[in-house]
């Protein structure tokens, strides 16, 4: 009597004296897929094998069981434990075409001969094909790497060349490598990776995904790959794990050489503005101590003329004392241009000294518009002063304050026609006390307002050439207002007018210094700042 393993009993079998192989087939034949071992050769082979496993009788006959059982259809059992088998575990087999297929084996033995029967059945929908029939097509193309994994063996089941290649030698030909484990077709460390990955799989039943690994192949460069590992389910089953990886090295490489490229830029951008903050500095100190030269001459010129002006004057006639007015206006305007070169690249070089004093803006601003009203009356402008305050005491430092003003009034001045207004206005806000100067001239373009407080941000049209500057002014005006935590910014339409505002913060000074409300318009300081500020605008 013969039976199959886990089924005793069930497939009765007597061997009355005919060969023992005959009588097997002639029983079996018509109902089961099977080979017929005997002293552990496969003598036997019945068609229906044939149809599974694409393996004709030929090459299989003749063969140790062991060699068809491993190595042929590569089935990851032990021959003796397969015939043991009690707990009607699958297989998975691979077909001449190494197409998966997932077997239940049974082996039936006599008990008086060496004869054994090894049965094939199929598991029902067992094709990978079938189940994973939107995903097949990705296995014929060669871009990415494909594969599918056995969950929890970690058996390769399918895989494209592109994902061959790279396994271990000799596992990197499709023959070799199916039907293996992971630990044996890939190195050690990468093989823990994968069960690592799986066991997050099993523990989530969700993706993984892997970006950006770098993977050490022998003899090889280090490549860099994105992966996305998804569960395959069958029968609610996890089973299988499909392996979509993406070699990301060239991309990786060419975004590494842009950032390189980037970082190089950068690199010699940062080396070639601190050499232009370098040459600014040079530039600074020579602007300095060639101003600083300009300066003793034209102060030796405008004591000169003063001393004309008390001691000569009635020696002078009035053709000498015309040209003498001339050269008087001509010296200011070149120590004005002389004191903004120098202040500014004074203040550059950090070495700006801010004094400040508790006083009253109002009063301050006011008496200011007050001494320039002669320039602006013989423009025939009017010139208006507004405060919504009375009084406001606020910690400034009045010189540069007064720069601030007398530069501000003196453009809108300059570029305001005939028969116009111009508006002082003194307004809190919040945290600051605003002194506005509005004009009615020229306007400035909007391009251009956004340069005018740059160094030497002439606006250079015909218009703004009518009256002559250098275009430093408003850049030394920010860095004064700056200087004093202030802010300073520019409204202004062309053809209709300017509005040039600055912001001051609304404090005092915490030691209470004399506190001036007063300012003496007889001040020498004013009238000389004014005098040489407004030495552009000619006074009959
Ligand atoms: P500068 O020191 O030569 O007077 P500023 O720095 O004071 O130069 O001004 C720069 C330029 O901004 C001027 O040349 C002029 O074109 C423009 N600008 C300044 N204020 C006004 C204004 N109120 N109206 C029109 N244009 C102005």
């Amino acid at each position: 009597m013969i039976h199959f393993n886990g089924n005793k009993g069930v497939y009765p079998f007597y061997s009355g004296g005919l060969l023992m192989t005959q009588l097997y087939s002639s029983i079996i034949t018509q109902c089961f897929t099977y080979i017929i071992v005997a002293n552990n050769f496969v003598v036997e082979v019945d068609h229906s094998f044939e149809n599974l496993t694409g393996f004709a009788k030929e090459e299989v006959c003749n063969k140790s069981v062991f060699t068809v059982i491993n190595k042929i259809l590569k089935i990851r059992a032990d021959v003796d434990t397969l015939e043991l088998n009690q707990d009607k575990k699958s297989y998975y087999l691979f077909t001449k075409d190494n197409e998966v297929r997932e077997v239940d084996i049974y082996v039936a033995d006599s008990d008086d001969s060496n004869v054994k029967v090894y049965r094939f059945i199929e598991r029902q929908n067992s094709q990978l094909e079938d189940k994973l029939i939107f995903i097949n097509h990705q296995f014929t193309e060669n871009i990415n790497c494909i594969s599918i994994f056995s969950v929890p063996d970690l058996i390769l089941l399918k895989a494209n060349e592109r994902c061959v290649d790279h396994f271990n030698a000799p596992y990197n030909k499709l023959d070799n490598s199916i039907g293996r484990s992971v630990y044996e077709i890939l190195s050690e460390q990468v093989a823990g990776r994968v069960e690592q990955l799986q066991r997050e799989l099993i523990r989530t039943q969700k993706p993984v995904y892997l970006k950006e690994y770098p993977l050490q192949e022998s003899d090889k460069k280090i490549t860099y790959w994105s992966t996305t590992i998804t569960p395959v389910f069958d029968k609610g089953e996890l089973k299988y794990m499909f392996i979509y990886s993406i070699d990301e090295t060239e991309l990786i490489a060419n975004n590494k050489l842009i950032t390189d490229q980037r970082e190089n830029l950068l690199k010699s951008q940062i080396e070639k503005n601190k050499l232009l903050e370098d040459l600014v500095v040079m530039k600074d100190e020579f602007l300095a101590t060639i101003s600083h030269e300009f300066k003793i001459p034209l102060n030796v010129i405008n004591s000169s003329i003063q001393a004309l002006d008390m001691f000569c004057k009635d020696e002078l006639s009035a053709r000498a004392k015309k040209y003498i007015k001339f050269i008087k206006q001509n010296t200011f305007r070149q120590l004005r241009l002389v004191n903004n070169i120098l202040d500014i690249s004074r203040i550059q070089a950090g070495k700006i000294n801010i004094n400040k004093k508790n006083l009253n803006i109002v009063f301050i601003s006011e008496s200011i518009v007050e001494s320039v009203r002669v320039y602006a009356q013989q423009k025939d402008i009017q010139i208006n002063f507004k405060s919504e305050l009375k009084q406001k005491i606020i910690s400034i430092d009045e010189a540069k304050f007064e720069r601030i003003l007398l530069n501000l009034l003196s453009n809108a001045i300059k570029f305001t026609p005939e028969g116009k207004e111009i508006t002082v206005d003194v307004s809190q806000k919040t945290g600051y006390v605003q002194i506005k100067v509005e004009d009615m001239g020229i306007g400035i373009p909007a391009d251009k307002q956004k340069v005018i407080f740059d160094r030497f941000g002439q606006v250079d049209s015909s218009l703004s050439r009518q009256a002559e500057g250098t275009g430093i002014g408003l850049s030394l005006v920010k860095v004064l207002v700056n200087a004093m935590n202030g802010k300073i910014y520019v409204k202004s339409t062309l053809g209709k007018g300017s509005s040039f505002v600055v912001l001051l913060p609304d404090k005092k000074a915490k030691e209470r210094i004399a506190e001036s409300t007063l300012i003496e318009l007889t001040d020498n300081r004013l009238i000389h700042a004014i005098e040489i500020e407004f030495s552009d605008i000619y006074l009959n």
